[in-house]
């Protein structure tokens, strides 16, 4: 079984055996899934990618360290989808609560639930869903292209909500991400490029899975219900920058796992750790902060809410929290709530915004060409 890394250490060993297949193997065999859980073909980085135990620019340029950007242009286009979300739902915060709202409303509809719980512990009769719906149950992961047809399959075959799907892998993968998975299912439904849907077909997953998986009965038509317009987008949320000669507060959360390779302060005073969503998060915060606590020569702190979090600042007299930006989801909605609270004792929370967001994320307003044709402009030096 294949294993994904959520320490630096896992993630930088991984991504350098990983590099050397990055470029034209990569772009010829990524689609092809392994029905035995292996996943060589593509990183499996996307644990650590996700809290950014390693960045994208890490990944990007170690890559680029080993092919011309032609050659490994497919796989840093993948890297480039997640920023696309993370840049498109951040200038669209509304569609995040409004799948939230969704979700509440779909989870008290008892209809839904005999299906829903069918299709989640892999009961549907469709030989292939039911084995990528097991593999998820098992190991938090799955291929790209095996989410596309588990997507695909929930909407237009089975007739279940997307946001249901949403929710469900949302709550199993290792690499949940509010943009990413959300996006994805609506890119699916045929909810977020108008007139664009993705079908799955009997005939591809046998080809993809070297004939080890089947499917049958699948829909042959996608039929889109109304889409509604998309929010007009809004200008993404302002990141103030944090004062370097301030006695600060460093607060890891699952959303920078490496804050000590971009962070310029010249007076830490204290680690913090908070908002893990579940075990895995864990796993990468502990690590995060034993980096921090020696980068910083602090010892790391968990904390359980803001009052926490303020009463450390205060034993040690710094002004600021600072911490890694928290894009839409579970850990900026916290903060968001924890900003008031320290600001009302006097301490700014301040959030650092990688250049490599505040550089792509303008041009992830409309559809992905848009910031596919700045690519070439937004790679960084190779290392
Ligand atoms: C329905 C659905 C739900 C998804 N939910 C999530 C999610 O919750 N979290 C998540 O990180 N990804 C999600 N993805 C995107 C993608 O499936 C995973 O990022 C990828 O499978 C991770 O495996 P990898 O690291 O081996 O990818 P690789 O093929 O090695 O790609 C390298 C990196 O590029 C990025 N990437 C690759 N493909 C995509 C993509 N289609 N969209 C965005 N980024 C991509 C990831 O950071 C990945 O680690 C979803 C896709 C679909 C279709």
């Amino acid at each position: 079984m294949a294993t994904f890394p959520l320490t630096r250490s896992d993630a930088l060993e991984r991504l350098a055996a990983f590099a050397p297949r990055a470029g034209s193997a990569y772009g010829t065999r990524r689609n092809l899934v392994s029905a035995c859980g292996q996943h060589d073909n593509v990183s499996r980085l996307s644990a650590a990618l996700r809290r950014r135990v390693i960045s994208e620019e890490d990944v990007v340029r170690a890559v680029l360290a080993r092919h011309r950007p032609e050659a490994a242009e497919k796989f840093i286009a993948e890297v480039f989808w997640r920023t696309y979300w993370k840049g498109w739902l951040e200038q669209r915060p509304a569609v995040w609560t409004q799948y939230l709202a969704d979700l509440d409303r779909l989870q008290a509809q008892p209809g839904l639930a005999a299906a829903t719980d069918q299709a989640m512990a892999g009961r549907t009769g469709i030989p292939a869903f039911d084995h990528w719906a097991q593999e998820l149950a098992q190991t938090g992961y799955l291929h790209n292209w095996a989410r596309m047809q588990v997507a695909s399959i929930w909407v237009f075959t089975l007739g279940l909500p997307w946001q249901l799907g949403a929710s469900w892998t949302f709550e199993r993968l290792i690499d949940a991400d509010p943009a990413s998975n959300t996006l994805s299912w609506r890119w699916v439904a045929g909810l977020h490029t108008p007139g664009k849907t993705y079908l799955a077909s009997a005939d591809r997953i046998a080809a993809m899975t070297g004939g080890k998986l089947t499917a049958h009965g699948l829909a042959t038509t996608a039929n889109v219900a109304d889409v509604p317009a998309h929010p007009a987008p809004m200008p993404p949320r302002d990141a103030a920058a944090p004062d370097r000669a301030a006695p600060s507060v460093v607060l890891i959360t699952p959303e920078d796992c490496s804050l000590e390779t971009t962070l310029d302060l010249a007076d830490v005073r204290g680690v913090a750790f908070a908002l893990a969503q579940g075990a895995w998060d864990r796993t990468a915060l502990a690590d995060a902060a034993a980096r921090a606590g020696q980068h910083w020569g602090c010892e790391p702190v968990a904390i359980e809410n803001a009052a926490g979090l303020a009463a450390l600042a205060s034993r040690h007299d710094a002004r600021q929290v600072v911490t890694g930006f928290a894009p839409v989801g579970p850990v900026a909605t916290a903060l968001g709530d924890w900003r008031a609270d320290l600001a009302a004792q006097g301490l700014r929370l301040v959030e650092s915004q990688r250049a490599w967001d505040h550089r792509a994320w303008p041009h992830c307003r409309k559809g992905f060409f848009q910031l596919r044709a700045r690519m070439a402009d937004l790679l960084p030096e190779p290392c």
